[in-house]
């Protein structure tokens, strides 16, 4: 087999069979492979005249078919297989040569296997992607780290293949080992948060306001003309507008109300406790997808649980509208502690994160596209060290504005029983963000008086201890 593919592909499910018909579209040849063979024969038999594939039935195959430097992206199952992806190509492959892994990898794996493969004398790129099926083969956000000079041997391509937002790609070097695992691992936390915001926001217009779904779905629909503007309240008009064949109702209403995670999220929450970054929302949308999936305990709950007496009716017009604000208030929160827990890693790992730039390769491609991203990326151009968005005056502004109707929204929820957890958090984080003095002296006081663990005093430097039972 003749060295003819600037480019390989291992892995053609959904993601690997879309990235590698995106990359053919663009002119550029590449070779196709995949751990079983008639997966790679299938992709052949229905895409192969798309554009200059080479189908590897084997890996040497494969190896053989690529120019050197050899670059190969690896689009498998995360975790154990792309160990597995690497240990079979390492021992085949030359000096130089680059391997990109392309599917939600752990962070910390990615750095893992920066260093393997520095040892090997390979280089290695850890990228998110992000988009999904249809952004893989029409132009996803791309956040690639790890080896920068292996990054300029595939910038081309990749900027090529990547959504385009007013003629900037979706797509910029992130940072060293395993900042571009790490930016996309936070971008899905934040896609769990809005997913959440927008669910509870679709509850309250259904069970306080009182809406029907088609009434709902065109809600939304209004709301995506303004500030709100983004892929997910797009889709989710769409979602609700969607009728149900069998029944003739919302389809909607006939999905099992359980909501699945692959963990992403989990590792967004887990890595803001390591880090000490407080990640309110991202965390309430994780344990409500739990929560949601207890599905048979909450089926026994609720013929056991009282809730409230429901109250009077409230203005619907009002309402709706406080709802909108409420969502736009709790989303901002949202994304101001997602960039809040990168900036602390950025720090912690000296990744030297541009932010403002992360801001800009989400603005296309991506699940959470949305119009406010280009606010953020305004205030990171102002501010680059920016400790935490909500201190920008545009965020400042839009969060004043909203906190009446959000507050509205947070106690008439509450009265009606209808959980709001990403809501009233966010709340709580925006009030407890705000508060000079807070009561965490009372429990350093308490900390002190069980287990000496000693206090700070407003009036004088050191740690003080007080014998608490005596001197009272
Ligand atoms: P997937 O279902 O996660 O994985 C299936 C692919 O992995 C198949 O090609 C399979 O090969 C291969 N594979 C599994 N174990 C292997 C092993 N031990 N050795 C070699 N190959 C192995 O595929 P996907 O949904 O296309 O996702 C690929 C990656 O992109 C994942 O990390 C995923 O999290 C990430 N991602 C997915 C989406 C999405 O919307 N689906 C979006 C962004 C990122 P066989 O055909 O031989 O089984």
């Amino acid at each position: 087999m003749t060295a003819t593919s600037r480019i390989g592909v291992t892995g053609l499910a959904v993601m690997g069979a879309n990235l590698a018909r995106n990359i053919a579209r663009h002119g550029v040849p590449v070779a196709v492979h995949n751990r079983t063979a008639e997966r790679t024969r299938k992709f052949m038999r229905e895409y192969g005249g798309e554009g200059e594939f080479t189908a590897a039935e084997t890996v040497e195959e494969f190896v053989e078919a690529l120019e050197r430097p050899r670059r190969i992206i690896i689009m498998v199952k995360a975790g154990g297989p792309v160990d597995a992806v690497i240990d079979e190509l390492a021992p085949l492959l030359e000096e130089g040569d680059i391997l990109i892994d392309g599917g939600n990898s752990h962070f910390n794996d990615t750095r893992r296997r920066v260093e393997r493969c520095e040892r090997d004398g390979l280089r290695f790129i850890g990228t998110g992607v992000s988009g999904g099926e249809e952004g893989a083969l029409l132009g996803p956000s791309i956040m690639p780290g790890g080896d920068r000079e292996a990054y300029a041997e595939v910038e081309e391509i990749f900027t090529s293949i990547a959504a385009n937002v007013d003629g900037t790609p979706c797509c910029t070097y992130v940072g060293p080992d395993g900042a571009g695992h790490y930016v996309k691992m936070v971008h899905n936390g934040i896609e769990y948060a809005d997913i959440q915001l927008i669910a509870e926001a679709y509850d309250l217009l259904r069970h306080v306001a009182g809406l029907d779904v088609p009434a709902i779905a065109r809600t939304f629909e209004e709301w995506n003309s303004g500030d709100l503007e983004s892929f997910l309240v797009e889709i989710t008009a769409k979602v609700l507008a969607k009728t149900d064949e069998r029944t003739g109702g919302p389809l909607v209403d006939v999905i099992v109300d359980e909501a699945e995670q692959k963990g992403t999220g989990r590792w967004t929450a887990q890595d803001a406790l390591e880090l000490g970054v407080p990640l309110t929302g991202i965390t309430e949308a994780v344990y409500a997808r739990t929560l949601s999936s207890l599905r048979e305990e909450r089926g026994r709950a609720s013929g056991v649980l009282r809730g409230p007496v429901p109250s009077e009716e409230k203005d619907r017009k009002e309402l709706v509208d406080d709802i909108r604000q409420a969502l736009y208030a709790s989303k901002v929160v949202a994304y101001a502690q997602g960039f809040a827990q990168m900036h602390a890693a950025s720090r912690t790992h000296g990744w030297d994160l541009d932010l403002g730039a992360m801001a800009t390769i989400w603005r296309g491609g991506c699940i959470i596209r949305a119009r406010f991203l280009d606010r953020i990326r305004d205030a990171y151009a102002e501010r680059p060290d920016l400790e935490n968005l909500l201190t920008v005056p545009y965020f400042t502004e839009a969060t004043a504005k909203a906190q009446d109707a959000w507050r509205r929204v947070v106690m008439t929820a509450t009265e009606q029983g209808v959980p709001i957890p990403a809501f009233s958090s966010s709340l709580s984080y925006y009030d407890g963000y705000r508060r000079e003095r807070g009561p965490a002296a009372l429990i350093q006081g308490l900390r002190d008086f069980f287990g000496a663990h000693t206090y700070h005093r407003t009036d004088a430097e050191g740690a003080f201890h007080t014998r608490w039972a005596q001197d009272g």
